[in-house]
């Protein structure tokens, strides 16, 4: 493991913070003056930098591009009113991108090198943090193989990054979704649990199929029957059926999202009765005809917690009730508080930037 000394950072000679405009962002375009790279090689990592946010360069022959080796993370960097960075969970990303790296024959990443990395970053960037509900910086730590080889085995070079792109707190529109009952987004034995770039990119064909059809989303459900519900999009997604909330459990088809254990947890402690295990469609079905599916919301660290109005399966459509006192806006505001440290944090979540 290495010192902090180790860390060689080359700041900018002009930041551009100037040309930005903090009140109109659109998520994930803009990035911040640096960025956090470190190469391995030679069977090690070597000597981490922080440079000025930039192009890359790697052979066209780089297996990321013919094999699909490439893991990525989504966390949150939070400032309070006196300008204190706050983390949430950090160490549960750190955790998860070297099981998504190892189910992809990738090496794992040393804990020191991320977060002397990803602090350093953040407090170098310090000014593109906007304190304030609703703004933060989302963090994007990725992995990509770059050895220039197209023999199909896994490369032997990779590069670890994290930028930074600041984000606001973005209202998604009234979201409905469709119910899968042909196309899967992971398989028993798969790489649903981990967070592979291609599980991304199969998803986006049969989500613009769902858009052409007025639905912003698609309810995942296992690729065997298609008959429990999974994720929604790449959210975790919550059923709230009377006053009783519903998830699936994780198994290797399922993202293990921080957000939705953080969810179930404070329904644990807040006296909100939670059950973890498998949902299906036809229970969801006959709930929402007798009125007693109040909520469905999907879970995840961009949105937070985002709230389905509705959803459709084999032909049928079912809207939901617009409730005054959701549990949606419940977890939201909770979670939040805990994030931007306006509430008490009794399971330690929020992690000091220092
Ligand atoms: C990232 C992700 C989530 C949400 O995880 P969080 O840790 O809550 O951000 C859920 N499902 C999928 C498929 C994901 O990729």
């Amino acid at each position: 493991m290495s010192s902090s000394s180790d860390l060689k950072i080359t700041p900018v000679t002009a930041s551009k913070i100037a040309t930005v405009d903090f009140d109109n962002l659109t998520f994930g375009t803009v990035f911040t003056d640096h960025m956090f790279e470190c190469d391995f090689k030679n069977g090690e990592w070597q000597t981490p930098v922080i440079k000025p946010y930039g192009n890359i360069s790697v052979p066209p022959s780089a297996r990321v591009f013919h094999y699909g080796q490439a893991v990525f993370e989504g966390m949150k960097a939070y400032k309070d009113e006196n300008d204190d960075i706050f983390l949430f969970r950090p160490q549960e990303n750190y955790e998860r991108i070297n099981k998504s790296a190892e189910r992809l024959a990738m090496p794992a990443f040393p804990k020191e090198y991320f977060f002397n990395g990803l602090q350093e970053l953040l407090k170098i960037d310090t000014d593109w943090i906007k304190k304030g509900k609703g703004n933060s910086m989302y963090i994007r730590p990725f992995v990509i193989a770059t050895e220039g080889a197209i023999s199909a085995s896994p490369a032997q070079e990779y590069k670890f990054m994290i930028v930074l792109s600041p984000a606001q707190s973005y209202y998604a529109g009234e979201v409905k979704v469709l119910i899968a009952e042909k196309f899967s987004r992971a398989a028993n034995g798969g790489v649903g649990f981990a967070k592979a770039a291609g599980n991304y990119a199969s998803q986006f064909y049969p989500t613009s199929l769902a858009h052409q059809k007025g639905f912003q989303q698609i309810i995942w459900t296992d690729a065997n029957t298609h008959e429990y519900l999974e994720e929604a999009g790449t959210m975790n997604v919550f059923f709230r059926i009377g006053d009783k909330l519903v998830t699936a459990p994780n198994n290797d088809r399922i993202l293990d999202g921080v957000t939705r254990k953080s969810v179930i947890q404070l329904a644990q402690d807040n006296n909100i009765e939670v059950e973890v295990r498998q949902v299906t469609v036809t229970e969801i079905k006959e709930a929402a005809k007798s009125n007693t599916l109040l909520e469905i919301f999907g879970t995840g660290t961009a949105t937070v917690i985002n709230p389905i109005i509705g959803f459709s399966h084999s032909n049928e459509e079912f809207d939901l009730p617009k409730l005054d006192n959701s549990y949606a806006s419940f977890f939201k505001e909770k979670l939040t508080n805990i994030q931007y440290n306006i509430e008490e944090d009794p399971h330690n979540w929020r992690i000091k930037v220092s």
